[in-house]
């Protein structure tokens, strides 16, 4: 197949400043050099969850093999140890975003408790009948149900920011939806659905203007550019370590130290409290405060391997390649007739999501299994955008700093392929 006039595929990128050394990188995965039906494994579900590295297995391994133990109790050596570990990587992640304090950095499982554990504490303590919280139309569901549930049970009110047919946020509508009953905005930093990175700096200036603290759902950016939590002056954000290709089960939120003060606690139980006695008990200081019971300790030092193994590769390099990544497959998809992108905005981040005329994207995704290329066909968990767009589901590729051009081509083939069946 002739590539699109102009676009040359992305290998080891020269991007200015940087070169990324991709195929030096794709020895750090182990996964990468598997065969699926006998074919080599093209892995472009990265929005979903991403691979990970040998270090982060080998964290993982060295913590069970010869650290574990439980921490913040034990006054033995392992459980010193391990609770330095886990405290490290606390500092680890404050860097990571640029926290102004690691004691904003709370543990919970992943961007979808961060946002309901927001929801739960921050919502039920500030949140009154008639108020309102501000989503967006492009929200996963991990960020539209949880506020449902509180304005269930507060009686306060869903507001949802629309989107043009590009996937771009109507901020002129957002400016209207803002008033003196909106108690926070909720939004997507990068769309899992359509790769559209929102203007969320200027998101979260609007809403400080009126004093409306705002949470990013940072699950999408994390992996593919640089956060700077005070730059962005947001009040909450949270992301997954799985889909920094950290462990599963371990996420972070991080929020500012006077609101997780102003926070009662989200769950209850051991760690969380200083003193308990059944007459009253007094909680702890934060993070501990939202951090009740044994914690996913082994996660949280192999999220703290996955930090050291990304910010050692660069952020910006990865935002700079992953962007020649996206653009070449635009380019080569575009060429196939019947087949639409869906998000077309001029902000986007490694994720295509596309439909081909009379092919059901489920299919797609068989087709494409068979040839090795792994993608996701479905609502990607925002059945609204599905419906905004008028498609049942869409055939979605992401990227990470790891997938090639040459992988790009196998996709473009395998879709070529996927028309002679179905077409
Ligand atoms: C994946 C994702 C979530 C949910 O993350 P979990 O790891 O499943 O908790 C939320 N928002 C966006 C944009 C996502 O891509």
């Amino acid at each position: 197949m002739k590539p699109a006039q102009g676009v040359i595929a992305p290998q080891g990128l020269r991007t200015g400043r940087t070169v990324l050394d991709v195929a030096r990188i794709r020895e750090d995965f182990p996964i990468l050099k598997q065969q699926v039906h006998g074919k080599p494994l093209v892995y472009f579900d990265n929005a979903a969850t991403s691979q990970k590295p040998q270090v982060v297995i080998d964290t993982l391994n060295r913590y069970y093999a010869t650290e574990n133990a439980n921490i913040h109790r034990g006054i033995h050596f392992l459980s010193e140890l391990a609770t330095a570990e886990y405290e490290e990587t606390r500092n680890k992640v404050k860097r990571f975003l640029n926290a102004s304090e690691s004691r904003e950095i709370v543990f919970v499982r992943g961007t979808t408790e961060g946002i309901n554990l927001v929801a739960q504490s921050y919502g039920r303590r500030f949140f009154k009948e008639g108020d309102e919280v501000v989503i967006s139309a492009m929200e996963h569901h991990s960020n539209i149900v949880p506020w449902q549930m509180l304005c269930e049970q507060v009686g306060a009110r869903l507001r949802v920011i629309p989107m043009n047919h590009d996937g771009e946020l109507l901020l002129d509508e957002y400016e209207r939806l803002l008033g003196a009953r909106t108690k926070l905005v909720s939004v997507a930093h990068v769309s899992n659905a359509l790769g559209t990175i929102n203007p969320i700096g200027r998101i979260i200036e609007s809403a400080h203007r009126r004093n409306i603290p705002v949470l990013v759902d940072g699950a999408q950016a994390a992996p593919h550019m640089k956060v700077d939590v005070q730059e962005l002056d947001c009040d909450f954000y949270a992301f997954s370590g799985h889909k920094l290709f950290g462990p599963t089960g371990i996420g972070v939120l991080y929020g500012k130290a006077r609101h997780l003060e102003a926070m009662p606690p989200y769950q209850g139980g051991g760690d969380m409290i200083s003193l308990v006695t059944f007459e009253k008990t007094h909680y702890n200081i934060i993070p501990y405060k939202f951090e009740a019971g044994t914690p996913h300790i082994a996660g949280v030092i192999g999220l703290g391997a996955a930090i050291d193994y990304v910010s050692g590769i660069g952020l910006d390099a990865v935002a700079a390649y992953e962007g020649e990544v996206l653009a070449y497959a635009t380019a080569q998809l575009s060429t196939i007739q019947g087949l639409r992108i869906i998000g077309r905005a001029k902000e986007k981040a490694s994720v295509l999501s596309f439909v081909l005329e009379g092919v059901h994207p489920h299919d797609i995704g068989t087709v494409l299994d068979r040839e090795g290329v792994a993608i996701r066909a479905g609502h990607h968990c925002a059945m609204p955008v599905m419906q905004r767009f008028g498609v049942p589901a869409t055939a979605r590729a992401s990227f990470a700093f790891y997938n090639t051009g040459e992988e790009v081509d196998v996709l473009v083939r395998a879709v070529r392929k996927v028309l002679k069946v179905f077409g």
